[in-house]
C-alpha cells in the first residue's frame, strides 16, 4: 500500500488520552504527531515537532507500522485518531486515513490551513487554525479557501483561534466573518512553552486564567454568541508535558 515515497515523518504517537482543544475537547483519542512545519509561530508549544534541530528524533514510518502502534495503544477499539504536528498537512497522510477507516476508526486533523490536500475529504473532522498576529505568521486566505474546497462535504469543519491580545481577537473576528458558516472555537494562549527536551510541566496558570476571563468578557460584550470559548484542557491537567 505504501512505498518509500509514502513514508510519513513522525515525531510521536501517544495515547489514549483526551483531546484538549476545540470541537473534540474531552473526547478520548490517540495522537499521531508528525514532524515538520511550514510555519514558525513565536509561541509554538510543539517545537520538538517543528524545529529541524529535533529532526533526529523524527522517524520516517510506513503506514502499517504507524497503524499497528495506534491499534495497540487503543486496544483495537476504534476511536478518533488526532493527526497533529507540526503541520500534518505537509505529510502524505491519505494512506493512513484509509487504513484506519478499514478498522472503523475516525480521523481528525488540526492544521493552520496553509496546505490543501485532497485527502482532507476523507477526514471526519477538520480543524482549521489560522494563526493570529501574535504568532508572527500571515494567513494566505486563498489557500485556506482551497482547504475548505478540497474537504468538500466530507469532514465536520471548525475554526480554532489562539488569542493572546486585542489584535488576535480582532483577527479571529475578521476570519469568522469571512467564513460565517463555520463554528468558532477561541482559546486563550499559553505564554510558557517549555524547552522541547524539558519534561517540566510548569505553566503560567494565572496568566491563562486571566486571558480566559478576558476572552469571556470580550465575547459576551460583543454579543458573539456563536463562538465557543475553551481553555486548553490538557495544559490545565498536565501543564506542558509531552505525550499526554
Ligand atoms: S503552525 Fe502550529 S506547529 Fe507550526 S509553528 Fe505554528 S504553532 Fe507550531
Amino acid at each position: 500500500m505504501s512505498g518509500v515515497s509514502e513514508k510519513i515523518r513522525i515525531s510521536e504517537i501517544f495515547g489514549p488520552t483526551i483531546q484538549g482543544e476545540g470541537m473534540l475537547i474531552g473526547q478520548p483519542t490517540v495522537f499521531v504527531r508528525t514532524g515538520g512545519c511550514d510555519y514558525r509561530c513565536s509561541w509554538c508549544d510543539t517545537l520538538h515537532a517543528v524545529d529541524s534541530e529535533y529532526r533526529h528524533n523524527w522517524l520516517a514510518m510506513e503506514v502499517e507500522t504507524i497503524w499497528s502502534q495506534v491499534h495497540y495503544l487503543s486496544g483495537g477499539v476504534p476511536l478518533t485518531v488526532s493527526l497533529s504536528g507540526g503541520n500534518p498537512a505537509i505529510q502524505p497522510l491519505g494512506g493512513l486515513i484509509k487504513r484506519g477507516k478499514q478498522d472503523g476508526y475516525r480521523f481528525a486533523i488540526e492544521t493552520q490551513g496553509s496546505v490543501a490536500r485532497d485527502w482532507f475529504a476523507d477526514l471526519d473532522f477538520l480543524v482549521l487554525s489560522p494563526k493570529p498576529p501574535s504568532s508572527g505568521m500571515k494567513t494566505d486566505w486563498d489557500i485556506l479557501a482551497d482547504c475548505l474546497a478540497t474537504a468538500g462535504g466530507g469532514p465536520r469543519i471548525g475554526l480554532k483561534f489562539v488569542v493572546f491580545d486585542d489584535a488576535d481577537y480582532a483577527f479571529a473576528k475578521d476570519a469568522a466573518a469571512r467564513l460565517p458558516d463555520l463554528p468558532v472555537y477561541l482559546q486563550p494562549g499559553n505564554h510558557t512553552p517549555p524547552p522541547p527536551d524539558d519534561d517540566d510541566a510548569r505553566i503560567d496558570l494565572d496568566g491563562i486564567m486571566d486571558r480566559m476571563l478576558w476572552l469571556v468578557d470580550k465575547v459576551t460584550a460583543d454579543r458573539w454568541f456563536y463562538a465557543t470559548v475553551l481553555p486548553q484542557l490538557h495544559v490545565l491537567l498536565w501543564g506542558n508535558k509531552r505525550g499526554v
